[in-house]
């Protein structure tokens, strides 16, 4: 045939059609090569074929037999009708019962040879006997190839209304007798023999119709050397994607940052504590890549309360001492008003400019912001809003990257004046990212992670509590707030609605301001004006508020040091990560601090087992893998930054190892040849799976 797969429109294929083709596209296949690379989710070994009287109940098992009665039945007492074929090979009689598909009759001859398999259920009403629903069935034909769908080990898709999994199997079967010969390799040969892949087509094979013998737990599981193959290809074009971006970073003319650390000194001098090691070593690293004449393009990670406020101030200042600006931008207006609360004043005191630009700021300093006058702006994404536009952007800082994304990154970076240099970014976050993933989400950033906790910090006592045990809770709280601390109490929701039975903040501040007369209590939420939200925090940071009702608008970076306690209300519902992240605004100081989980029924297993880590555990990076085996990594990525392809076959969990593999490979390639001149195959095998998302291989 010739064909070119990747344009290929499946509707041609054998058994397709247009019909079909879209329900196909409802599957994301539109071409015959995006087919090939649909996998099955799993096996089934259809090759063992059993005699009726050997069944077992409960096994998926294969028969062979006659048919020997195809009726339409009416259900006793409803509409409904069933479909029964009932086989015999001599050994017993097996049923096979369609519900509601009284059409199926017409597929069936009595006296025809038919093969069944499916799982064995005990037949209801006679206590005896075997039955199937809904088995597959194949007529044995001579032509002994065409056996597709039993009689071997059968590939089970994902499918759609409107088309079975035996129909999408079928037309799986055409495909690859038509197409496989077609598929051209373009791994190097090189890569292929180091890593011991076996060939691409037959691994396209063998991972949808196995040969005879494979393994059926590694091939549900998804690692047989076949899979593996195709595993290890997707993430070699994952990581090469993120190779290319990355050296075109390395290679784009940048900002040397010629410093004498003046600022810096000044700061540090004036802070009330030292440096931890892990600081400065980052710091150190940040400097690094800063006097460096090309962009930085840093990630830096670390556990909630690690310190990283000050590392981007110290770099923010650094820019501005070279006559740049910086920006810093934070994913809510609670932090971005929090960070411009703890800077202002120490920038303004070393007679800097600095503003804040929110949604809800009103008055914007755009012309100050464009002639340069304001040196550091603090911001939610209204920074990259059309409109602004800085004189010489030198200095981009995100804050809590998770909420931003690839496209984010690049459009703060054009934020400096057209025929400037790109600027140099620094990204931050405390989502502790296991490293396999964090490889795969941020692969084209280098990255620093800050590995240690100021000294004086002690672990978050953690413990939970269910309903009845709310009066310790109670006085733990009084106890707290009379030895001069403060309280966080996080509800899910902010007003109760009739449909959920969700306590809610509004409702437990007016409780709370029952129980405890004497104390200042107030509410935050998202729902309040900026100014109010920032009255608020600002009362509660000076100490003037005890309790602060709040949501979940609190779980990132707000810092204050002498709230101590922290209720967490109906603590099932909140995700692992987010737990951790809402327990890091207490143990913010030296003194000892405390989160209570409050857990209403029915609670279930999966919020049971968050509990149970919360409890065990402060380390956010044990945590967050712990998250991530139990949310899978479906739900992780789901937080992930638009611009990055998906991963349809590769599993970052199960396939750890081979993300490192893949990335040593595809970053040694672009290594020796940044813009693949010698694989001219591969290049356009990698933009088409990066689908022009981002632009690859630009020259610097
Ligand atoms: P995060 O990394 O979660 O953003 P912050 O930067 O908000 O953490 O810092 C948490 C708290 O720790 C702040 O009150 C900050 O002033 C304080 N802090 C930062 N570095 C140190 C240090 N080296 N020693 C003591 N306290 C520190
Ligand atoms: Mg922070």
């Amino acid at each position: 045939m010739g064909k070119n797969l990747s344009e290929f429109p499946i509707q041609y294929i054998k058994g397709v059609g247009p019909q079909r083709a879209k329900l196909l596209n409802n599957l994301g296949i539109k071409t015959a090569e995006d087919a090939l690379y649909y996998l099955p989710y799993r096996y089934e070994d259809r090759n063992n074929i059993n005699k009726i009287s050997n069944l077992n109940y409960g096994q998926l098992e294969t028969v062979t037999g006659k048919v020997i009665a195809a009726d339409v039945i009416k259900l006793p007492r409803s509409n409904r009708k069933l479909f029964e074929l009932t086989v015999s090979d001599g050994s017993g009689l097996l049923k096979g019962k369609w519900f509601n598909q009284p059409f199926m009759k017409k597929n069936f001859e009595v006296g025809q040879e038919i093969i069944l398999s499916g799982i064995v259920k005990r037949n209801p009403y006679r206590g005896l006997g075997f039955e199937f629903d809904n088995p597959e069935y194949e007529f044995p034909t001579d032509d002994g190839d065409a056996f597709i769908h039993t009689s071997r080990i059968v590939p089970i898709y994902r499918t759609t209304v409107g088309l079975s999994v035996r129909q999408l199997r079928t037309i799986m079967f055409n495909l690859l007798d038509a197409c496989v010969k077609e598929v051209s390799d373009t791994m190097p040969r090189e890569i292929i023999e180091r890593n011991n892949l076996p060939e691409l087509k037959e691994s396209i094979l063998n991972s949808h119709f196995p040969e005879a013998g494979a393994d059926m737990d590694n091939l549900n599981r998804g690692i047989s050397l076949y899979q593996t193959r195709l595993s290890f290809d997707e993430l070699f074009m994952f990581e090469l994607g993120l190779s290319a971006l990355k050296k075109g970073k390395d290679i784009e003319r940048g900002i040397a940052f010629n410093t004498e650390g003046v600022f810096v000194k000044k700061l540090l001098d004036s802070l009330p504590f030292k440096l931890t090691g892990a600081q400065q070593r980052v710091f150190s690293e940040i400097l690094h890549d800063m006097k460096k004449p090309h962009p930085m393009n840093r990630l830096i990670q670390g556990d909630v309360g690690c310190g990283k406020t000050v590392i981007a101030i110290m770099a923010m200042l650094t820019a501005v001492e070279c006559g740049y600006q910086a920006a810093l931008m934070a994913p809510t207006e609670i932090l971005a008003e929090q960070h411009y609360i703890n800077i202002h004043k120490i920038v303004e005191d070393m007679g800097l400019n600095i503003c804040l630009l929110t949604g809800s700021v009103k008055k914007r300093p755009l012309d100050d912001i464009a002639s340069g006058k304001i040196n550091i702006s603090i911001g939610t994404h209204a920074l990259i809003q059309e409109g602004i536009n800085f004189k010489n952007l030198g200095l981009a800082i995100i804050d809590e990257q998770h909420k931003f994304g690839v496209m984010q990154r690049a459009m703060l970076k054009k934020k400096g004046h057209p025929d400037a240099l790109t600027p140099d970014v620094l990204v931050m976050t405390a989502t502790p990212i296991p490293r396999t993933l964090s490889m795969t989400l941020y692969g084209d950033m280098n990255y620093s992670v800050i590995d240690e906790l100021p000294p004086d910090r002690r672990p978050v006592s953690t413990r939970l509590f269910n309903e009845k045990q709310k009066s310790y809770i109670y006085n733990a709280i009084a106890g707290e707030i009379k030895k001069g601390r403060q309280v966080y109490i996080v509800y899910p929701v902010i007003e109760e609605t009739g449909k959920s039975n969700l306590k809610s903040a509004i409702i437990g501040k007016e409780a709370l301001e029952k129980m405890f007369p004497d104390y200042k209590i107030s509410l935050i939420h998202g729902r309040m004006k900026s100014q109010e939200k920032e009255t608020v925090m600002a009362a509660f940071k000076k100490g003037g508020i005890d309790i602060l009702v709040s949501t979940t608008v609190i779980e990132v970076g707000v810092d204050v040091p002498n709230a101590t306690m922290m209720l967490i209300v109906h603590a099932e519902r909140f995700g692992l990560a987010q737990l951790h992240q809402l327990r890091g605004r207490v143990g913010r100081g030296a003194e000892q601090s405390y989160c209570f989980l409050l857990a209403y029924e029915p609670a279930g297993e999966e919020a049971r087992q968050r509990f149970g880590i919360m409890v065990k555990s402060n380390d956010g990076f044990r945590i967050a893998e712990e998250d991530l085996i139990i949310r899978g990594p479906g739900e992780f990525f789901g937080t992930r930054q638009a611009g990055m392809p998906d991963l349809k076959i590769a599993n970052i969990i199960r396939d750890a190892r081979l993300i490192e593999d893949a990335r040593k490979e595809a970053f040694g390639l672009i290594d020796n040849d940044p813009e693949l001149k010698g694989f001219p195959e591969l290049k356009k095998c990698v933009e088409g799976f990066w689908r022009g998302k981002i632009e690859l291989f630009k020259t610097g």
